[in-house]
């Protein structure tokens, strides 16, 4: 039987470098994805997808 006495806290880890972080994503990646999907949306408004006409 084993005893439940020594619970393994999971240690979390970034998801996308796999390093020990406090949270899913550590904050180097953290600040990589937020500076990528802030380009990705500017691209998208300047991409020029014109919605217009459909009200
Ligand atoms: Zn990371």
């Amino acid at each position: 039987m084993a005893t439940r006495k020594s619970a393994r806290k999971p240690i979390p880890k970034c998801q996308l470098c796999g390093r020990p972080s406090a949270s899913v994503i550590c904050e180097a990646c953290g600040a990589k994805v937020r500076a990528e999907a802030m380009r990705r949306k500017q691209q998208i408004e300047k991409g020029g997808r014109t919605d217009t006409g459909r009200r």
